[in-house]
């Protein structure tokens, strides 16, 4: 199948013709033309299936036919669950803007930097992507309203309720005229996600996107175990041994992720971490940096599990277990991504034995697991 079959005009048939996006993903075949038709869509699928592009095509046809919003009355709202996934959503609205037949502007908003210019850029935004807290902010004091929103997105609608977001996402839906479109995208489904489709959708189309686990077949896992205090040595190991130049690696606790880049750093390996305790700009240049290929090694808590999009990240490195199944795979789903091969290495120690195995059972898949006593480990 072929974008241009999808309902597609050319300017944005041009747009995807440059960034290489060749042909539709299978979500994409299906939201792309039931979004254009009108239709709520409630999409199950992880980053990874190409779900962005799956609503921003679409809305980026719809505002192109009609005509421009007026001044801080936003058309199309959509809301996410973190700063960076909100940066990243927005760049994507952005690049396909470019050609369009009339100008349409997308804005990020989101908390933890100056609110004054959001405030000022308000003014000449059509497309507004949220995190909720911010949103509220800039909703009371009058720099954007939400009473003529047409088209309602939310995306990782489970990671948004599970940060704790329900109240503010309340009183969001609230602004909201009745009359809308709703797309809402989840990884996974509970009684809160649920509870959301039943309030917000209207007779909705269901797509579904494999299963997690088909998702990671482009990944191949394994697990070293290792004793605590080898761990440090074997990481370096791991990352000289197989010249990786890009690399993420999680960590439990921000303390972990910043004492690792000290004693990365002092082996001459580059390495930068983000977690909540950076500031928000700290946050998005490490980022942007491994992202470009300047930084080698990522060292990250699980804020940056969920949603973020580096392009063909060969490694993920599990220094420290998740304590969801969840986080794991979301972790492990960083790599893998629009069928580009990964590779995810779990450090455990024997204590984690038991957990490992639950996630490998909840994931469904067993992980080879690599003895390291007979590894030697000097000098690393
Ligand atoms: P997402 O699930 O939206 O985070 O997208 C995952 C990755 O797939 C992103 O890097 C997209 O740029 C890429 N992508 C999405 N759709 C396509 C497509 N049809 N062809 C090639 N790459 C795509």
């Amino acid at each position: 199948m072929q974008f241009s079959s999808l309902g597609l005009s050319e300017p944005l048939l041009r747009s995807l013709a440059s960034q290489k996006f060749e042909q539709p993903f299978p979500i994409q075949q299906e939201a792309i033309p039931a979004i254009l038709a009108g239709k709520d869509i409630f999409g199950v699928a992880q980053t990874g299936s190409g779900k962005t592009a799956a609503f921003v095509l679409p809305i980026l046809e719809l505002l192109q036919k009609a005509g421009p919003a007026k001044s801080r009355y936003i058309k199309v709202l959509v809301l996410v669950p973190t700063r960076e996934l909100a940066a990243q959503v927005a760049d994507v609205f952005k690049e396909f803007s470019n050609g369009l037949s009339r100008r349409i502007n997308t804005l990020a908003v989101y908390g933890g930097v100056s609110i004054n210019p959001q405030m000022m850029a308000l003014a000449s935004a059509e497309i507004v992507v949220a995190t909720p807290g911010r949103l509220l902010d800039l909703v009371s004091s009058n720099a954007v309203h939400l009473s003529a929103v047409e088209m309602l997105v939310l995306d990782e609608a489970d990671k948004i309720l599970n940060l704790g977001f329900q109240e503010e996402i309340d009183k969001i839906f609230a602004l909201l005229p009745p009359r809308r479109q709703n797309v809402l995208f989840s990884a996974t489904i509970g009684d809160d996600v649920r509870n959301i489709k039943e309030t917000l959708l209207r007779d909705p189309l269901l797509i579904e996107v494999g299963e997690e686990n088909q998702q990671h077949e482009l990944i191949s896992q394994v697990a070293y175990l290792v004793a605590p205090e080898r761990k440090g040595p074997l990481l370096r190991y791991l990352i000289k041994q197989h010249n990786m130049q890009q690399v993420l690696v999680f960590t439990s606790s921000i303390r972990t992720a910043d004492n690792l880049v000290g004693k990365l750093s002092k082996n001459g390996i580059q390495a930068s971490s983000l977690h909540s305790q950076k500031s928000q700009g700290a946050r998005t240049e490490v980022l942007q940096k491994f992202k470009t290929g300047k930084l080698r090694v990522l060292i990250a808590t699980d804020l940056a599990s969920r949603g973020i999009d580096i392009e063909k990240l060969p490694y993920v490195i599990n220094f420290e277990l998740p304590r969801s199944p969840k986080d794991y795979v979301h972790r492990i789903g960083r790599t893998g991504r629009a069928s580009a091969k990964g590779e995810a290495i779990t450090i455990i120690t024997a204590e984690d034995q038991h957990h490992f195995g639950v996630i490998q059972k909840k994931m469904g898949k067993k992980v080879s697991i690599v003895e390291t006593d007979d590894l030697d480990l000097k000098g690393y």
